[in-house]
């Protein structure tokens, strides 16, 4: 059963509604393009829609994604799950864009940590310099949490470089 998002409000609605359950709009407003409609629920207020949203544009693999993308990581959410699927989506996309984006974020001392060690995940599975330069900085930084993170993904077997 496919579940339909209302373009409004973000509520989830049943595939046979033609009006939102929850807010009365229209449930087809006439955008049929999927990339536009998760970008701009990246900035729902509910945290769980805009985690969502991340979730589907890394599914579609549409590059069009990354500056929205990136400009959601470089305004820090309130929501630190939020920065977490933003990371992930990023990684999941693989554009080069995003990786002083997510340096930035592993070296913020103002974030918190479960957010900067989802950009050190990030920025791991982008390889190559990127992620020794990530790894490199993690395992010297101050945060205990974050070298212990950059020790198991330098011994992990899956390491993208060698
Ligand atoms: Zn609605």
């Amino acid at each position: 059963m496919t579940r339909r998002y209302c373009p409004a409000c973000w509520a989830d609605a049943p595939a046979t509604a033609t009006r939102c359950p929850n807010c009365g709009k229209p449930l087809d407003d006439g955008e049929t393009d999927l990339v536009l409609r998760y970008a701009t629920a990246l900035r729902h207020r509910e945290p769980t829609r805009a985690c969502l949203a991340c979730g589907m544009l890394a599914e579609l693999g549409d590059l069009r994604a990354v500056p929205p993308l990136l400009a959601l990581v470089e305004s820090r959410p309130q929501a630190y799950e939020v920065l977490v699927a933003a990371a992930e989506s990023l990684a999941a996309l693989q554009d080069a864009r995003a990786v002083p984006v997510l340096q930035a974020l592993l070296e913020d001392t103002e974030a918190v940590i479960p957010a900067r060690l989802a950009a050190l995940r990030a920025l791991t599975r982008f390889g190559g310099e990127a992620a020794r330069a990530a790894l490199a900085w993690a395992r010297t930084c101050d945060r205990p949490s974050l070298q212990t993170e950059a020790l198991a993904l330098d011994l992990g077997d899956s390491l993208p470089f060698d």
